[in-house]
């Protein structure tokens, strides 16, 4: 689960990250107040920033930094309401609800730091870069040299030293340096404690007094520690995930946004993956990974039916089931059920093999649904990237 930045930075605050001051605003007469605080009648700067789940937001003319309320209200008219599309928005973008308020600051440098869980080590690791405010994965194509790392150790924690080290390599000044280390603390304390999957930084700057601020905050979380962060939880943001997903959590399917036109449903992880790699052979694109599970029940098989079938990039259907534990006729059943429900706009391939095939296929025959079937997989997915042209 991912939160905005306001919400981030309001974390971070509690655990002593060094943050901007800022007020959130749903219109732009609240941009106007809350910038008030910021403004004054000889001068004062402040930023208004879009509050949406991507960053990249500055390019694409979501952060504007302001000189009076005259401006803030142009601003806040400007980006409110609009939908902005960043890199990591994908191209539909998104659309802006709300905007940080944040008093303006004086930036010296703008540096670039990173936790995130890293699999190789089963540890935390800690990247920093002196390449702040840049797209990281830029810098980590082009000048690899340029991002520095530490794996911490979980018995130990972060050690000073290690902060240190990346101080140095950042190439901060003396006084900065004991600022990078109580930072760096504090957000390793924030990330564990709050059990982050993944905490960025990007622009971490250096004031000219050198002081350090986080100016801009990303935070992602274990979903599956969200348990136990109950006030964590509360700051999830359904307007900014897929809609898709959400549905699909409910019914505990393992479901996946892509960005293809053919919608899939099969059963297990490896044969989801095989599906989806069949598809691209035969230069169809999926709109999604869909795993129903070993054992899913009749309703599931027709709730993830209809997500497939109420997304609007979905131009064709590919039903693709072993039926081990999972049994033919119950997906057959779902299928025909969630069909007569909501009609079927968009061509269906249906491939079954496996427990109760023949009951499976005997259902989908006598439905009266305009169904293609195939008995091999090979030939379904041809039919289905066919179907979906
Ligand atoms: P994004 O990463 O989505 O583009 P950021 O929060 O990183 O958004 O903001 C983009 C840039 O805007 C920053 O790199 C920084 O230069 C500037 N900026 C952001 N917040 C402030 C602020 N409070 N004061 C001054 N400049 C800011
Ligand atoms: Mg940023």
């Amino acid at each position: 689960m991912n939160i905005h930045e306001y919400q981030a930075k309001e974390l971070l605050g509690r655990f002593g990250v060094p943050v901007p001051k800022g007020n959130i605003a749903f219109t732009p007469a609240e941009a106007v107040e809350a910038s008030k605080e910021f403004l004054s009648e000889d001068g004062g700067v402040c930023v208004v920033k879009a509050q949406i789940h991507a960053g990249g937001r500055g390019k694409a003319g979501g952060v504007k930094l302001v000189r009076s309320t005259d401006e803030v209200l142009e601003a806040a008219k400007s980006i409110l309401g609009t939908t902005l599309v960043t890199h990591q928005t994908g191209p539909e973008g998104k659309e802006v609800r709300k905007l940080l308020i944040e008093e303006g600051c004086d930036i010296k440098r703008e540096l670039y730091l990173g936790l995130v869980v890293d699999r190789a080590s089963e540890r935390v690791a800690v990247m920093a870069s002196p390449e702040g405010g840049m797209e990281i994965e830029v810098v980590a194509a082009k000048t690899p040299e340029k991002i520095f790392k530490e794996i911490i150790d979980p018995a130990t924690g972060l050690i000073p030293f290690q902060g240190r080290k990346l101080a140095f390599a950042l190439g901060l000044e003396k006084p900065s340096i004991n600022k990078f280390v109580k930072l760096l603390t504090n957000l390793y304390t924030a990330f564990t404690a709050s059990d982050c999957a993944m905490v960025e930084i990007n622009p971490l700057v250096v004031t000219g007094d050198g002081d350090l601020i986080a100016l801009d905050a990303k935070l992602g979380f274990d979903d599956s520690a969200l348990f136990r962060h109950k006030d964590i939880e509360a700051l999830r943001d359904l307007d900014e995930e897929d809609p898709c997903e959400t549905e699909a959590a409910r019914y505990d399917l393992n479901y996946v946004s892509l960005d293809g036109h053919i919608g899939c449903m099969v059963n297990g992880a490896g044969l989801a993956m095989a599906t989806m790699d069949i598809i691209k052979l035969y230069g169809g694109n999926p709109a999604n990974f869909l795993d129903v599970g070993g054992g899913a029940q009749q309703e599931q098989v027709t709730a993830a039916f209809k997500i497939l079938v109420s997304d609007p990039r979905v131009k064709g259907l590919f039903v693709n089931i072993f039926g081990g534990i999972m049994r033919c006729d119950i997906i057959a059943e779902g299928i025909v059920a969630a069909a007569k429900e909501v009609g079927l706009t968009v061509p269906l391939v249906v491939r079954l093999q496996g427990t109760n095939v023949d009951e499976g296929k005997a259902i989908l025959a006598d439905s009266g649904i305009d169904i293609i079937t195939a008995d091999k997989m090979d030939d379904a997915a041809r039919l289905a990237v066919e179907a979906a042209q």
